[in-house]
């Protein structure tokens, strides 16, 4: 195989495991930021602002584990009960079933004839395989994984998280706001240059849009955490 096919198999696969940690840590750095920012605005001591911090980091880690898993399960529900129809299908009618194959590679530009043969020898060595990755779009890289889908989200939520709450522990008190909401966005930044860099795509737009929701969003739970501070 030529090396640059291979080197471009294992990127596009690599792509879509980079941009879901990118975005799970983006989620972290900007909830826990505005959260850290918003009790710190309310004129609190550091004891309650780590607190909100650590609790804010647990809480969304869970949620994005929990959410993820649900949906992945969902996904994997549906794949499991196609594969179940699909080997039903194919002990019904095996030769429809070659037919349908047939078609499927015809569809992509062979020969009918060189189609047939390439379903026959297909289905001989692995009918359900066949079926599943050519006519259903289900494969071992495609595949849904909860466990893995629900890990990945927490841990990757966890780290984003874990920069602002770190900043919150190191800065002077008085300056925890700015300094959280400033190593916020430069960590958004970053991160916004290197999602969009595995997505192939420019790197200024996208890298200004998630400063911009970032700064949106900390900017709010400062206003709100000082009305509430000065309300208490
Ligand atoms: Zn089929």
């Amino acid at each position: 195989m030529p090396r640059a096919l291979h080197l471009e198999r294992h990127l596009v696969a690599r792509i879509g495991w980079l941009r879901a940690a990118v975005l799970g840590a983006n989620d972290g750095i900007v909830s826990t930021a505005s959260l850290i920012v918003g009790v710190a605005s309310a004129a609190t001591g550091r004891p309650e602002i780590l607190i909100a911090g650590a609790a804010g980091l647990v809480a969304g880690a869970m949620s994005m584990a929990a959410g993820e898993y649900v949906s992945v399960s969902s996904q994997s529900d549906t794949e499991k009960a196609d594969l179940a129809r699909e080997t039903a299908e194919l002990a019904d009618d095996p030769e429809a079933e070659l037919r349908e194959l047939t078609g499927i590679y015809v569809s992509r530009g062979l020969d009918p004839a060189l189609a047939r043969q390439v379903a026959e020898q297909m289905t001989a060595r692995d009918a359900l395989g066949a079926h599943a990755r050519d006519e259903l779009g289900i494969s071992e890289v495609t595949s849904a994984r909860p466990i893995q889908a629900a890990l990945t989200s927490a841990l990757t939520f966890s780290v984003g998280a874990a920069l602002p709450l770190l900043v919150a522990i190191l800065a002077p008190l008085g300056l925890v706001p700015v300094a959280v909401s400033a190593a916020s966005l430069l960590f958004l930044a970053v991160l916004g240059a290197v999602g969009a860099r595995a997505g192939g795509a420019g790197m200024v737009r996208p890298t200004l849009r998630v400063m911009f929701w970032g700064a949106l969003a900390m900017a709010i739970t400062a206003g709100i955490g000082s009305l509430v501070g000065t309300a208490v």
